[in-house]
């Protein structure tokens, strides 16, 4: 399996030049590498300038979509508006739409939507503090259940799990997981797809890590960690650091 290095720009940049001139620099690294594909998620209104100039091993995807695909839902964009401007990705259940109103059942609506437009899901799940009772496992286990509840089995193969434990994720992160935290959650998050489709199924799920992942920190997440690749947000927007996880998941066995 292909290493995934997504790249999550959040609200950024703010102009579109800026846009796509990193995207161009980080397709330029992305393009020789054999053992990595790139998706770089921007604000939806760069989508399409971005998507003219994406590859197979430099994609694009959306950072959201709505469930419903016309009518008086205003600020929301549909599954194939995304579709059509170019986006091959859509990530759902990110922690910061989850607070804005986002719930795992809306987030369940919003991937059947996305798979019926054939968009491959990278779905966010991660707790926002820890217990020493695993309260917290129940709590993923839901993310995973409810988010995925009635998705037919082989619609699961366009399916990305990115683990991202919210205590990890932004500036006001104290620090990244560790790529032994990882990999235990990542065991029990194939435990919990397996369950839900079938152990065949669920290992050809990617789970990707994200939470404060930098040019230091990605190699252990990727080896140590076992990491079926990394979603990256601060990060994503220098082209150099960006470069050089590129790099690291190119080298890592
Ligand atoms: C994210 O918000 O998806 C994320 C991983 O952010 P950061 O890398 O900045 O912690």
């Amino acid at each position: 399996m292909k290493k995934l290095l997504i790249g999550n720009w959040k609200l950024n940049p703010t102009d579109e030049a800026t846009a796509k001139k990193l995207f161009s620099g980080i397709k330029t690294k992305a393009s020789r590498l054999r053992k990595v594909k790139t998706i770089i998620c921007p604000p939806s209104v760069y989508v399409s300038a971005l998507a003219k100039g994406a590859t197979s091993k430099c994609a694009v995807g959306a950072q959201d979509l709505f469930w419903e695909v016309k009518g008086a839902f205003t600020g929301q964009v549909s599954a194939p508006m995304i579709k059509r401007l170019g986006a091959d990705y859509v990530i759902v259940g990110h922690s910061e739409m989850r607070a804005q109103g986002d719930t795992n059942e809306t987030i369940n609506k919003k991937i059947k939507k996305a798979f019926e437009y054939r968009l491959q899901v990278i779905l966010c799940i991660g707790e926002s503090e820890r217990d020493h009772d695993g309260h917290y496992l129940e709590f993923l286990q839901n993310e995973l259940k409810e988010g995925l509840y009635k998705i037919p089995k082989k619609l699961l193969r366009n399916l990305i799990v990115a683990y991202e434990p919210i205590w990890a994720i932004g500036a006001k992160a104290k620090a990244a997981s560790t790529p032994q935290d990882f990999l235990e959650k990542s065991i029990f998050i194939r435990k919990v797809l397996s369950h839900i489709a079938d152990k065949d199924t669920a290992m050809k799920i990617p789970v990707l890590y994200g939470g404060s992942v930098n040019e230091k920190n990605a190699e252990g997440f990727l080896t140590e960690g076992k990491a079926d690749g990394l979603l990256v947000g601060r990060a994503s927007l220098s082209k150099d650091s960006f470069n050089e996880m590129l790099g690291i998941a190119e080298r890592v066995k």
